[in-house]
């Protein structure tokens, strides 16, 4: 049983007395036992209609860019009104589960096949850790950004490294596994990812939003402390 009205998910708005566990090693109070977000992903809620246009009447909709789609969040794009929305994915076959009205396209980040400066808002959330050419990524994320346009691009980061580490003669799975933490990633992202981001042209800016939250809230909402959110802007005159 876990009725109680210990914690709050924010993205479907249902409350326990505690979120699961999760992750190895366990996490707890990381899962929604209702639509199964994550700490991060509640963060990257709540900061989004706290602080983010998203969810406000403007005259023109928000033209809306997501890769590799959180099925959390895409079944609230998908239906909000004011927002256009694209999904995508290199490997969209994986998403046949999703049932909204917003195809997801197959995109390779590294190739975007959309025109410059098209996209207000920019969301591709681990992600980059499985491109082996993540610059080029991030500059075709720099190139489809309308001017002044936003982006939330999170990746595992791990702040004991200064340098993101890559080794490009590990190429089993079990190999990166050991290595990058996961079968398919190809790199840990130390503390110059930002710099990576601002080589591609962005203006970045590392919010520690987590932090803007009481002791009682970060345990009621099921957050994680160590996360900050990379906020990548295409500052142009
Ligand atoms: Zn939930």
């Amino acid at each position: 049983m876990n009725n109680g009205n210990g914690v709050y998910c924010p993205i479907c708005r249902s409350a326990f007395a505690e979120f699961e566990e999760h992750g190895n090693p366990p996490r707890a109070n990381a899962r929604c036992s209702n639509c199964r977000s994550l700490e991060r992903h509640r963060l990257i809620f709540l900061h989004i209609i706290q602080t983010d246009s998203l969810f406000k009447k403007t005259n023109d909709p928000i033209k809306l860019l997501h890769f590799a789609p959180e099925r959390v969040f895409y079944n609230i794009f998908d239906k909000v009104p004011g927002i256009t929305y694209t999904a995508c994915d290199l490997f969209p076959e994986r998403y046949h589960y999703y049932k909204g009205n917003t195809p997801i396209e197959k995109v390779d980040i590294t190739n975007i096949p959309f025109e410059e400066n098209s996209f207000d808002l920019i969301l591709c959330n681990h992600v980059l850790e499985h491109i082996p050419d993540d610059r080029k990524a991030m500059s075709e994320l720099y190139r489809v950004m309308a001017k002044n346009g936003d982006g939330i691009f999170q990746v595992p980061l791990d702040y004991t490294r200064e340098e993101t580490y890559e080794d490009w003669t590990i190429t089993s799975p079990e190999e990166r596994e050991k290595a990058f933490g996961q079968h398919d990633h190809v790199r840990w992202y130390g503390k110059d990812y930002p710099l990576r981001l601002q080589n591609a042209g962005f203006t970045v800016f590392e919010e520690d939003y987590a932090s803007k939250f009481s002791t009682e809230e970060f345990f009621r909402y099921g957050l994680m402390p160590t996360e900050l959110i990379y906020h990548c802007k295409k500052t142009l005159p």
